[in-house]
């Protein structure tokens, strides 16, 4: 479904991508981890073309949305965003935070737009809470509803970075529960985190970035088990 391929990204003369090899199954959910700084962010921000890649080629369900030529937001309905900082609008309310960009960027109704954001909310338990305003909602809550407002247009790709690390502890299970679900459903998923047993859990593959290049990437027990390679070895035993 997502083909990366020579992936390069500079800021000024520091090199943050040094040539990224990455693809994606249908359905496959794919876990970044990596030291702070080894680019999983920035790689995520250039799937979404919020960052133009320097050098390189990223093919989304056969299209080159690398192409200076593709329509950024055409590209961007495509793929649903959650960032660390869920970033709700805190003048909306939940259904309006969840159906703004749906009926503004992807043009969609705004009676199709509530009811397919209701739906959402309500299967995760939230539908009560759609008139409310964020501050009401629990991190955990708003961090759901953050998920719900990428899925509403139905996105062929989730991009999720760091979705629990702003999170109390103990809201962080309701979130990854949520992602659970959605991998269960059949998502394609491709997530940065620094939650390794929810990687280990969720994840088909896990993919070990350092210094902006791959160097490990396996089966979830393969890579926390029997790591390869001695850099993934450092940095699992700094975790432990
Ligand atoms: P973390 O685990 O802390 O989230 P990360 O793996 O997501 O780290 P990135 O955010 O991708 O890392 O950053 C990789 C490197 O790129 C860092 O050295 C960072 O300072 C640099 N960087 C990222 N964005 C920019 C930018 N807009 N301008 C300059 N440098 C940047
Ligand atoms: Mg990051």
């Amino acid at each position: 479904l997502l083909e990366l391929t020579g992936i390069r990204k500079s800021f000024g003369d520091h090199e943050v991508l040094a040539g990224i090899d990455l693809d994606l199954a249908e359905h496959e959910v794919v876990a970044l981890v990596g030291a702070s700084g080894s680019g999983k962010s920035t790689l995520l921000r250039c799937v979404n073309l919020l960052e133009r890649i320097d050098d390189g080629r990223i093919v989304l369900a056969g299209d080159d949305i690398s192409d200076p030529r593709v329509v950024a937001d055409r590209v961007r309905s495509r793929i649903g965003v959650v960032f660390q900082h869920y970033n709700l609008f805190p003048h909306l309310s939940v259904i309006d935070n969840v159906t703004l960009a749906a009926r503004h960027v992807h043009r969609m109704s705004k009676t199709d737009a509530a009811e397919k954001g209701l739906a959402l909310l309500e299967r995760i338990g939230l539908g009560s809470k759609a008139k409310e305003y964020p501050d009401r909602l629990s991190g955990g809550q708003q961090q759901r509803v953050a998920i719900v407002r990428a899925l509403v247009t139905d996105p062929e790709l989730l991009l999720l970075d760091e979705i629990t690390s702003a999170l109390d502890p103990e809201l962080v299970g309701e979130v990854l529960d949520l992602v659970r679900s959605l991998k269960e459903q059949g998502a394609t998923i491709l997530m940065a985190t620094h939650e390794m047993g929810f990687a280990r859990e969720v994840a088909d593959r896990v993919v070990f970035l350092d210094g902006g290049a791959i160097v490990e990437q396996a089966a979830p027990d393969a890579f926390f088990d029997r790591p390869q390679q001695e850099r993934t070895q450092r940095f699992l035993a700094r975790l432990r």
